[in-house]
């Protein structure tokens, strides 16, 4: 049942208690240790919250960069020659220490990223674990991983590039399968959100990995554009689909997987649970911000019940809490960045000006820093921008549909296909509907559900292989000879 907006603005602070001492400058991450930038350059990084200075950070350059693949390479035929059971001790041991050390890792992600810390606490720290866990037992399986394959060879150097929306997590989906399947890694976080992974490297010090077998290097899209221009064996991407394509064309013949971005359908039929149904699309869409790339962006709803959830849903965006991340009842942390804030208020206004309507959250935004209200837009057409293109920001462009193949015709009509959700209360209608989904990952009476052991990815500008389970390994893999 949701709550009276005056209850929820009557809720007192409560501030996360710990504190993490952070160093005035991150340098990189190569060989085993932190060293200076061969390139003398450092950036800042901020906390969106209220732009307050974090630390420096080193911007590697494309010497920084081939040295760490260097050291990655010089690495990579030990590694993958120690015997498997011991490769599995290695990360289940990183596995161990990440778990420990979880709290810290939340307050530095709340802290630089603006996810707010329940968020990272419950769901991001979790599911990072979890993957190192998984990951560690499949390191002394693999000749079980590939039927017909007695001995899956690893492919080498995995570069690795991720965004800034679950900075530990992605790590986690990149570092755990390159490592237990004998490969090595150097990986590049975002610019916006360095701090996590440098944590990190406290990690893989403290795990005794040898040295080389995981590089970290930080910098922006140059110093991405370096690491796909190096010598890796594969490329292992998460972020824009412009950027990805750029990727997959300079890729050659090494391995890649692109994990791009989405525009997903959460499609609502009139025999749907309506109280349940708006709980998960707030979860859908305002989790993160909106910073996910699976978010239900589009609400697709069958006309006789559209404005009983648009009235649901508007009373219960009003118990939403906007504001200090570090706050454990907050709901809604600050954007990312001013650039990604420019972004979503573009969009939002363009879908205004071509016809939409918007109803939002009655609460005031803090004056500094990055914020954006939750916004609801209804009256959308499906040839709108922002029915289209990713917001990637707390926007729900809400379209209405009649029939089940008017609904199915609309989930599928943008450039992208990461992943759907299905809200009926007939399992078959949910399963004919699905089964005409172009997408990865359909969800039915639920949304954002993850596992290590399911494959995760997208058909068309979506993108390309798939991450977690044993899809997602085999990506890290030699194909057999034909
Ligand atoms: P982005 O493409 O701008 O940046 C992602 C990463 O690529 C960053 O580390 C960035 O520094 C680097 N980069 C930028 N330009 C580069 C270049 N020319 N060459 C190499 N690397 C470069 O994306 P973003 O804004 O950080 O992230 C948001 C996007 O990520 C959204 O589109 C979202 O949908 C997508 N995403 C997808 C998934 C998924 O699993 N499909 C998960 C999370 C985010």
């Amino acid at each position: 049942m949701s709550q009276s907006p005056k209850f929820s603005s009557q809720l007192s602070p409560a501030p996360e208690g710990l504190r993490v001492d952070l160093l005035d400058r991150y340098g990189l991450f190569i060989n085993g240790r932190f060293v200076e930038p061969a390139s003398g350059e450092w950036f800042e990084t901020i906390s969106p919250k209220d732009q307050q200075p974090l630390a420096l950070i080193a911007q590697a350059g494309i010497k920084d960069v081939n040295k760490a693949v260097q050291a990655a390479r010089l690495a990579q035929p030990k590694w993958a020659a120690l015997p498997s059971s011991e490769r599995a001790k290695y990360i289940f041991r990183l596995a161990r220490l990440l778990q420990e050390r979880m709290r810290e890792f939340a307050v530095i992600e709340a802290l630089e990223g603006g996810k707010i810390i329940r968020e990272a606490r419950d769901f991001d720290l979790p599911q990072a674990v979890q993957h190192f866990f998984y990951h560690a037992g499949w390191a002394d399986k693999l000749q079980y991983a590939i039927p017909g394959v007695a001995n899956p060879q690893p492919l080498g150097v995995v570069g690795a590039i991720i965004p800034w929306n679950f900075p530990t997590l992605m790590l986690a989906w990149k570092i755990a399968p390159a490592l237990a399947t004998g490969n090595t890694i150097v990986l590049k976080p975002a610019e916006t959100t360095s701090l996590a992974a440098l944590m990190f490297c406290e990690i893989v010090q403290a795990a005794g990995l040898p040295k080389g077998v995981i590089n970290i290097i930080t910098g922006d899209g140059q110093t991405g554009a370096a690491l796909v221009n190096s010598k890796v064996d594969k490329l292992s991407f998460t972020g824009s689909t412009s950027v990805g394509k750029m990727i997959a064309a300079q890729a050659g013949d090494r391995k890649i997987t692109l994990e791009l971005g989405g525009k997903s359908a959460n499609i609502v039929f009139a025999d749907a649970a309506l109280n349940q149904v708006v709980d998960n699309i707030v979860d859908s869409i305002f989790a993160n911000r909106g910073h996910t790339c699976c978010a239900g962006s589009r609400l697709l709803v069958q006309e006789p019940v559209h404005d009983r959830l648009m009235r649901l849903l508007e009373r219960r965006m009003q118990t939403l809490r906007i504001g200090d991340p570090l706050d454990k009842n907050t709901d809604l942390g600050p954007i990312n960045s001013l650039q990604q804030l420019k972004v979503i208020q573009d969009l939002t206004a363009s879908g205004i000006k071509e016809g939409a309507e918007a109803f939002t959250t009655r609460t005031s935004l803090p004056r500094k820093g990055f914020w954006f209200a939750p916004t609801v837009l209804i009256n959308v057409t499906p040839d709108m921008r922002v029915a289209q293109e990713e917001i990637f920001g707390p926007v729900l462009s809400v379209i209405t549909f009649r029939t089940p193949e008017e609904a199915i015709q609309l989930a599928n009509n943008t450039p992208y296909g990461l992943a759907a959700g299905v809200w009926t209360n007939k399992g078959s209608k949910a399963l004919k509907v699905a089964s005409q989904l172009k997408a990865g990952v359909i969800w039915q009476n639920t949304y954002n559900r993850f596992d290590p052991t399911a494959a995760f990815g997208g058909f068309k500008e979506s993108g390309w292989g798939r991450e977690g389970g044993l899809a997602g390994l085999r990506a890290y893999l030699k194909e057999p000879k034909q």
